[in-house]
C-alpha cells in the first residue's frame, strides 16, 4: 500500500505529541462541544436510529459525518481496507455482521458505500507487489479481484485512467457483494431498502454516485438523484 501520511508534507509529529493532540481534542469536545449538544446526547443515550448505513474505506481522509453534515446518531458507519463487502458466507466477518444488524435489528432504509479518490487499496490492487510484506491485506483484497477484471477486460476502450475507472468498478462490485447477503437481498425485493454506491473526491469535495439505470457514474448533487437500487419485486402494500 502506497498511502501517504496525511500530513506528509510537515515533519511527522513524534508519538508523544500525536497522542497529547488526541487527549487536548477530547477535553475540549468534553469542555465545549458536549455542554453545546447535551439535548441531543441524552436523547442518544439508550437508543439509536440511524438514517443509513455507510460503509467506506477506512482512509483517515474520509469523514462520513462530515462530507454528509450528519450528527451522531445519523449514520451507521462500518470502515475497512478499501470499502469493502465480502460476498455473503465466505466470510463471517465485521462487515457481514455490521450489515446483518442494521438492515434487521435498527431497520435502516438506505446503505450506502463509498470509495474515495487516491485510495491507497485500489493502488494496491492495480500493483499487488507491495502487499507482499502484508498477507493480510492482501487477502481481503481478493474481494475487489473481479473489480480489476472487469477493468482489464473493458477499461482500454473507455479513454479514461485505469485507476479511476477501478474505483468505480470496485464500488459497483461491492454494491453486487451486498446484494448476496440474504437480509439486503429480502429487503430489496419488497421496496423496503435502498443501495447506494459513491466515491468521493478528497481534492474536489465532488461526489458521483451509480446510475444502475445508466450504468455509470453521475454527480450526486446534479439535475438527477443516481439510484443503484434494483426494482422491487414484491412491493408491501
Ligand atoms: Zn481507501
Amino acid at each position: 500500500m502506497t498511502d501517504q501520511p496525511s500530513n506528509a508534507n510537515e515533519s511527522l509529529e513524534s508519538a508523544d505529541e500525536a497522542l497529547r493532540r488526541i487527549v487536548e481534542g477530547f477535553r475540549r469536545f468534553r469542555q465545549d462541544v458536549f455542554p453545546e449538544q447535551e439535548e441531543l446526547f441524552k436523547k442518544l443515550a439508550h437508543e439509536q436510529r440511524p438514517r443509513a448505513m455507510f460503509i467506506t474505506c477506512a482512509d483517515s481522509r474520509i469523514v462520513p459525518e462530515l462530507i454528509t453534515q450528519s450528527a451522531p446518531g445519523d449514520l451507521f458507519v462500518t470502515r475497512n481496507v478499501g470499502n469493502v463487502v465480502p460476498p455473503y458466507g465466505q466470510m463471517n466477518g465485521g462487515v457481514s455482521t455490521a450489515i446483518e444488524f442494521a438492515v434487521m435489528a435498527l431497520r435502516v432504509q438506505h446503505i450506502i458505500i463509498c470509495g474515495h479518490s487516491d485510495c491507497g487499496a485500489m493502488k494496491a490492487v492495480l500493483d499487488p507487489h507491495t502487499l507482499e510484506r502484508m498477507p493480510t491485506v492482501k487477502a481481503w483484497l481478493r474481494h475487489a479481484e473481479v473489480a480489476k477484471t472487469v477493468v482489464a477486460e473493458n477499461c482500454a476502450c473507455s479513454g479514461r485512467d485505469t485507476y479511476e475507472v477501478l474505483t468505480e468498478e470496485n464500488v459497483v462490485a461491492q454494491l453486487d457483494h451486498l446484494r448476496t447477503h440474504p437480509s439486503v437481498a429480502a429487503r430489496l425485493a419488497s421496496g423496503q431498502l435502498f443501495i447506494h454506491g459513491w466515491v468521493y473526491d478528497i481534492e474536489t469535495s465532488e461526489i458521483r454516485a451509480y446510475d444502475a439505470e445508466e450504468g455509470r457514474f453521475l454527480p450526486l448533487d446534479g439535475a438527477k438523484l443516481p439510484m443503484a437500487t434494483p426494482r422491487p419485486r414484491y412491493l408491501q402494500g
